[in-house]
């Protein structure tokens, strides 16, 4: 299997290349040559299937014989070692909660497999890996969190100072080891425009092998796919048609259903539920496609206003709109409705959503009105305690704290503060 750059000037290259590199040269996001389905027995037995099997062939073709069997599925084992629950709240709607791991968000899943995988293919050579990432929040301390003490792979987190929740900020500051975080005097806009410049600057990449830990990563985009098939095990008995509503801020995990379904996964429909960045939704509506800067909103891991996995989607369906539109709905909300969503929620079944998931459970409420048959699945893809202020006001309760969470709040914080690029610079060209 080879993956080729989408802005089409860069040369094919193997999965290892594609992780390494994490976008082609031309500044393209990798996309695999071929996804081939599984064969019809792989979905007609999926219940004798263990989550690491589903998986396994699942990932296999896109992963090639560039790690062997065996070793994959140590890997995935331990990527997979937590639980995908689904919870039912109405007739026809239910949660898949995704915040089951180390860090409590779906983001886990990504970054852990991107990290042994990354682990692994530097265990080959002697050259060190640099993974340099900027985190609005969650991907911070799920990149922290899975690459801790991963041999041959240093990793660097800019994040933006006073802009993400205290436990995001221990999550990814306290780790130490090959962890470093970098607390930048700016926007979460500041960081990424760094860590872009980086990318292209010719100092840095004479000088080490940078890569990304975004989802444009293939090796965080497309093990995205597994808890899609893993909601599908456990609902396939009912034998109703299954949507299902994404929380979308980059689109990659979307996507990544998306991909499940070309797999030969039964799916009626997608939504995309958005909060008020609503690119997506304002382009199935008009076909127009018009990047914006992004507005801050409680649900802020999903504040993005060019996401930059929109292009695979496009991509998936050939470019063709009206193919897309058959497949996908997509709506936006504003803070006011996310948080009435998740008192609405909580009164209906006691069920505390997180603003994420609160967005998701819109999204399919909408889809809904008109087409009241399918059975629908939001995705829960973090847990509410990491948005502690907003939920806990929302509902006026107090929430337990999980023990993962426990456990960071009393360790210290360790952070290095920057405000230019050259800093950045510099921190990387001495610490290589
Ligand atoms: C990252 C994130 C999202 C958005 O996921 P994308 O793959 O970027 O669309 C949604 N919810 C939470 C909690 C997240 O951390």
């Amino acid at each position: 299997m080879n993956f080729y750059s989408l802005n089409k000037k860069a040369a094919n290259v193997t999965f290892r290349d594609a992780v390494i590199k994490g976008i082609a040269p031309d500044k393209g996001l990798y996309f695999p040559e071929n996804i081939t389905p599984l064969p019809n027995s792989f979905f007609e037995d999926i219940e004798t299937l263990s989550n690491t099997e589903i998986a396994f062939e699942a990932i296999r073709q896109f992963v090639n014989d560039e790690i062997p069997d065996d070793k994959l599925k140590e890997i995935l084992k331990e990527v997979l070692d937590f639980d995908f629950p689904i919870v039912a709240l109405e007739d026809n709607v239910a949660t898949l909660e995704l915040f089951h791991g180390p860090t409590m968000a779906f983001k886990d899943v990504g970054a852990r497999f991107m990290a042994q995988c990354l682990g692994y293919f530097s265990s080959s050579t002697d050259d060190e890996v640099t993974v340099l990432v900027a985190t609005s929040g969650d991907t911070g301390g799920a990149v922290a969190n899975g690459f801790l003490g991963v041999d041959g792979v240093k990793v660097v987190i800019l994040y933006p100072s006073g802009k993400v929740s205290d436990i995001q900020e221990r999550q990814l500051t306290t780790l130490g080891m090959n962890i470093t975080a970098l607390e930048v005097d700016g926007t979460f806009d500041d960081c990424q425009k760094m860590v872009k410049t980086a990318f292209l600057d010719a100092d840095l990449l004479e000088n080490m092998q940078l890569t990304s830990a975004n989802s444009i990563n293939v090796a965080r985009w497309l093990p995205q796919m597994f808890y899609f098939l893993f909601a599908y095990k456990q609902l396939k008995s009912m034998g109703k048609e299954l949507v299902f509503s994404v929380p979308s801020g980059n689109f990659g995990n979307i996507c990544a259903g998306m991909v499940a379904q070309k797999l030969g996964m039964p799916v009626k429909h997608f939504v995309a539920s958005t909060n008020v960045n609503d690119t997506v939704p304002q382009f199935m509506q008009t076909g127009e496609y018009k990047p914006k800067p992004s507005t801050a909103t409680i649900s802020n891991a999903m504040d993005v206003g060019d996401p930059s996995n929109f292009i695979r989607i496009r991509h998936l369906f050939k470019n063709n709109f009206d193919a897309l539109n058959e497949n996908l709905s997509s709506f936006s909300f504003t803070d006011e409705e996310t948080r009435e969503a998740i008192q609405h929620i909580y009164g209906m079944a006691g069920y505390i959503a997180d603003p994420h998931g609160a967005v998701g459970y819109l999204g399919l409420k909408e889809y809904q009105k008109n087409q009241t048959i399918p059975f629908g699945v939001f995705l829960e893809t973090a847990h509410p305690v990491k948005f502690l202020d907003v939920v806990e006001e929302t509902i006026a309760t107090t929430l337990k704290i999980p023990p993962q969470i426990r456990r960071v709040m009393g360790r210290k914080k360790k952070s290095i503060r920057i405000a230019e690029y050259k800093e950045l610079k510099a921190h990387l060209l001495n610490n290589h």
